[in-house]
């Protein structure tokens, strides 16, 4: 309601005051999103949580996804590179895969200015390897171990700027532990950073 009304006063207000809804503006899409998060993140913890399987196609499921992005990549004139081995079916649930990969395509989009995003993945005998890779800013070592804490930024000010929370990749993080599978991350500053996911094919089998 508050994001709608700002809306409709934006076209009545004078010039000179929109400075101070651009604010109110900004400032609501930033509640919107910790929310949002908030509420993901406590889903996900709750220990009921269950995965509702199904076969997925992650081909399919990433060329679906990159569509929410086009806007985004083209007004930063970036490029993005898809790898996916359209052998790549994995039992998992579809609706936190996606959020998982919406978190990283929208971080690795989020912290490159110029070059651009690579997408892989590529079967073994028992997993999906995943990765996810950006020429942007990369990450300091230092900060490396604590990415995946919630609430967790290399700089506050910066995230915030971009409209970040810092819950993102504690989201991602236990969807992966949801579905038995890993993730690492390897990082150099000003070149670029790589998220590796390793995903069980079928975790239902796993001991
Ligand atoms: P945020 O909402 O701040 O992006 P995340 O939990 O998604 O929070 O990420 C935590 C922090 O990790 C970010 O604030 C950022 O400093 C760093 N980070 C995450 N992904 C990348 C990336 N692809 N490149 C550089 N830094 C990243």
């Amino acid at each position: 309601a508050i994001k709608g009304f700002v809306e409709t006063l934006e076209e009545e207000i004078e010039e000179s005051h929109k400075h101070y809804l651009d604010i109110i503006k900004r400032h609501t899409e930033r509640l919107i999103n910790i929310v949002q998060d908030l509420l993901t993140l406590s889903k996900l913890e709750d220990e009921k949580t269950t995965l509702e399987l199904e076969d997925i196609n992650l081909n399919a499921l990433i060329e679906e996804l990159l569509k929410l992005f086009k806007d985004k990549i083209n007004e930063k004139g970036l490029s993005v590179k898809l790898d996916i081995s359209r052998k790549c079916h994995l039992k998992g649930d579809p609706f936190k895969l996606e959020q998982m990969f919406i978190n990283l395509i929208d971080n690795a989009i989020k912290y490159t200015e110029k070059g651009e995003i690579r997408l892989s993945a590529y079967k073994t005998p028992s997993n999906i390897v995943i990765t996810v890779e950006d020429t942007g800013i990369g990450i300091p070592k230092e900060h490396i171990e604590r990415i995946f804490e919630r609430f967790y930024t290399v700089n506050k000010s910066h995230s915030r700027r971009l409209g970040g929370t810092g819950l993102g990749l504690s989201i991602v993080k236990h969807i992966v532990l949801l579905h038995n599978g890993n993730i690492e991350v390897e990082s150099q500053v000003g070149k670029g950073t790589k998220f590796t996911i390793t995903l069980p094919i079928d975790h239902s089998q796993q001991s």
